[in-house]
Formats: C-alpha cells, sequence, structure tokens
C-alpha cells in the first residue's frame, strides 16, 4: 500500500480537507501515475454534495487527471515509465458483456468502476484525482498528446470526451448547426469541439456575459435564454442540441429549437427529473436522448483530435487550498472555463 496526500469531503456537507489515502500496491497489470492536474468537474461537486445519492466518505472525488507514469506492473504493455498519461471517470468494467466488447465500457451491462466513490473490484471504494498518485490498470489509461500541456488536457478527460462522443454519434460537421446549451466546463469544450468538426455553433447562455468568449472559442452566433425573443428566433434551427446544464432547465422550449429530426443531447446530469411535453416531440419526429462520457478508444480518439487541432481546455489553475472557493464559483456559474488543481500543493 502506498499512503499519497490528498483533498477529501469528510461528509456531504463539510468542506473539503487535506487528509491521506491509501493506494494499492502496483499489480502485474497497473501503472503508478504521479498526478501533475486534476480537473473540478461539475458531477464532483453533485457526488460529494449528495446529489446523485448517498455516498462513502471520506471521498477524494476528480476524474479529471493528467500526470506522468512513474511505475509499471510486470506485465504492462501499453505504457512506460515516464509516459505523459490521463485517466478519465472510470477505472475499470467487466470487459466480457456486449457493451464492453464494442468499446463502450462506460454502458457496461454490469456497471463500469467508477473513479472514485465506486466499489472496486477488492471490494475498497476507489478514490479520484485530487490526490498526488493513482494506481490504474493500464487498458484504462491513456496518452496524452505532446502537443497538450497536462494541465489543459486534465479537463479532455471528462468535459472533452462526454462532449465529443454525442458531437460524433449525431453527425456533427459541416452542414449541421448545433447548439450548445451552458457555457461551464462541458460547454465551452462542446464549442470548441464542435466548432473543429466543422459544425455551425451556437451558445445558448443565462446571459451575454460570456458572448466574447463564446466567439472567440469557436462559436459563429451566442444567444441569452433569459431573452424570451431567443425562443421565437431560433425556433426550427438546429440538428443537435447538447445541453451542459447542471440544473433542471424547460427541457420542451429547447426541442421547439430543433429541425425535422432534430435531437437534444442531455449530458448535464441534474438530480431532478426534466418533464417533456411530448407535442415538442410529436411535432418534428424529434429526439430527446442522453450521452455519458465515452469509452477508452474513443476518449484516445478526442485526445489525438485535440492535439491535430490546437485544442485544450481554457483553465484556471488553482492550488489545493482553493478547492472550496472553486466549487462555489463553479456553482455561481462563475467558471472560465474549468479549475484545475496543480497536484504539487496537495501535500
Ligand atoms: P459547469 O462548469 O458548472 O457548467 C454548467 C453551465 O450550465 C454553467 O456554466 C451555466 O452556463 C449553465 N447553468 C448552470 N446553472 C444553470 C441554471 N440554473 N439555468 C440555466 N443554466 C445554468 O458544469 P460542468 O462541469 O460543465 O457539468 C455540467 C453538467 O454535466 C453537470 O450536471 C455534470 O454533472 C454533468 N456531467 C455529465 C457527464 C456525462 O457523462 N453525461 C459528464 C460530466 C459532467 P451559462 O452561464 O453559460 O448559462
Ligand atoms: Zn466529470
Ligand atoms: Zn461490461
Amino acid at each position: 500500500m502506498l499512503t499519497v496526500s490528498a483533498y477529501a469531503a469528510p461528509s456531504a456537507s463539510e468542506a473539503l480537507v487535506p487528509t491521506t489515502i491509501e493506494r494499492r500496491d502496483v499489480g502485474a497489470h497497473d501503472v503508478l501515475i504521479e498526478i501533475k492536474y486534476a480537473g473540478i468537474c461539475h458531477s464532483d461537486i453533485h457526488t460529494v454534495r449528495g446529489d446523485w445519492g448517498p455516498q462513502s466518505y471520506p471521498l477524494a472525488p476528480g476524474h479529471e487527471i493528467a500526470g506522468i507514469v512513474t511505475e509499471i506492473g510486470s506485465e504492462v504493455t501499453r505504457h512506460k515509465v515516464g509516459d505523459r498519461v490521463g485517466v478519465g471517470c472510470m477505472v475499470n468494467s467487466c470487459r466480457e458483456c456486449g457493451n464492453c466488447r464494442k468499446g463502450e465500457e462506460q454502458y457496461c451491462l454490469k456497471g463500469m468502476t467508477g473513479t472514485y466513490g465506486a466499489v472496486d473490484r477488492d471490494g475498497t471504494i476507489t478514490q479520484g484525482g485530487y490526490s498526488t498518485h493513482v494506481v490504474v490498470t493500464e487498458d484504462f489509461v491513456v496518452r496524452i498528446p505532446e502537443r497538450i500541456g497536462l494541465d489543459a488536457a486534465a479537463p479532455l478527460l471528462c468535459a472533452g470526451i462526454t462532449t465529443y462522443s454525442p458531437l460524433r454519434h449525431w453527425g456533427a460537421g459541416p452542414g449541421k448547426k448545433v447548439g450548445v446549451v451552458g457555457l461551464g466546463g462541458l460547454g465551452h469544450m462542446a464549442v470548441k469541439l464542435a466548432h473543429a468538426m466543422g459544425a455551425d455553433v451556437t451558445v445558448l447562455s443565462q446571459s451575454l456575459k460570456k458572448m466574447e468568449d463564446g466567439l472567440r472559442l469557436g462559436a459563429d452566433q451566442y444567444f441569452a435564454t433569459s431573452e424570451p425573443a431567443t425562443f421565437e428566433k431560433l425556433a426550427g434551427t438546429f440538428d443537435l442540441i447538447i445541453n451542459t446544464v447542471s440544473a433542471p432547465i424547460d427541457i420542451s422550449s429547447y426541442l421547439q429549437l430543433l429541425t425535422l429530426d432534430g435531437a437534444l443531447v442531455n449530458v448535464g446530469a441534474p438530480a431532478e427529473p426534466l418533464p417533456v411535453n411530448v407535442f415538442s416531440l410529436i411535432t418534428g419526429r424529434r429526439s430527446f436522448a442522453g450521452s455519458a462520457i465515452g469509452g477508452i478508444r474513443e476518449t484516445q480518439e478526442m485526445l489525438d483530435f485535440c492535439a491535430e487541432h490546437g485544442l485544450g481546455a481554457e483553465i484556471e489553475v488553482i492550488p489545493a487550498d482553493k478547492i472550496n472557493d472553486a466549487y462555489e464559483r463553479v456553482l455561481a456559474s462563475d467558471v472560465r472555463y474549468r479549475f484545475v488543481i496543480d497536484a504539487s500543493t496537495l501535500g
């Protein structure tokens, strides 16, 4: 066992505090990663605060991990000491079910093993990336291309893949109009990726406060959803809408913005149900869908795509003692556009 420094929540209602956690010994198929940066995803906040159900505490969140391999197990072939690597939202899956065999491990029929707060194969509870080191089976570790800084790469491991996967699945590209609801961590990556794929991109944000940023990131249009005229003006416009909002919104009014056969894909994961007026679907053969992160193969494809197009996340690097402040700013939609923890400040 390796005892390492971390930041963890002692309970759903307390701030995160410095602590230590245990990492397992490096097994034959494991790699030991020295974490350099860990992104703060809104899912970390939902999870530690119990929005998605009870958790086991203390809980160290973090599933946007970028670092360097410092040790490998005897059977490891995919990675070597010194490699720049990343770990996202999952650290294992059954590898045998139909979905795992398709490379869609995030939809493992037996349930993928989450990077934190999940029961691991050995019965322990996984602990996430707000820590200095992590031990992960080699198959769930991806390569970070040289062209992307490790700090700007960390958020790609969740925010990047969670938006890349539905953009690809629903065919974002030239001639397609894509709407992105919410310009936060996921939203800003959706804008960059959809633009790089050649789509015409529109941001739908609560206000016009971040308009300049949105256009710089690659949006072609930018609208405020607080303006009722936005919904009249854009009715029937989009082939694809990616909703990244962390809170419930009136989905039916956004469905009306889709063209015939358009799809609204929810990646935002509020605890509350999102009621739908079926007439907003029926009247345009529209779809309301959801999507979870992406498989390991697609995560590598996304990182390679980002390297090819010179993309990374827009980040604000913070020391560990600012994690709790960063949580409050994320909750207030005051993030531009991902907080990333400098892991050297954890210990
Ligand atoms: P984030 O950085 O907080 O961004 C969310 C954005 O949504 C905010 O910046 C804000 O953008 C908008 N927003 C927030 N509250 C709103 C409200 N009450 N009404 C309207 N708009 C609001 O969060 P994130 O890290 O991108 O994560 C977003 C959601 O995706 C979370 O629920 C998270 O758990 C979920 N998630 C899902 C997956 C998956 O696999 N499906 C993966 C990662 C995260 P504007 O200021 O521009 O309006
Ligand atoms: Zn996440
Ligand atoms: Zn499986």
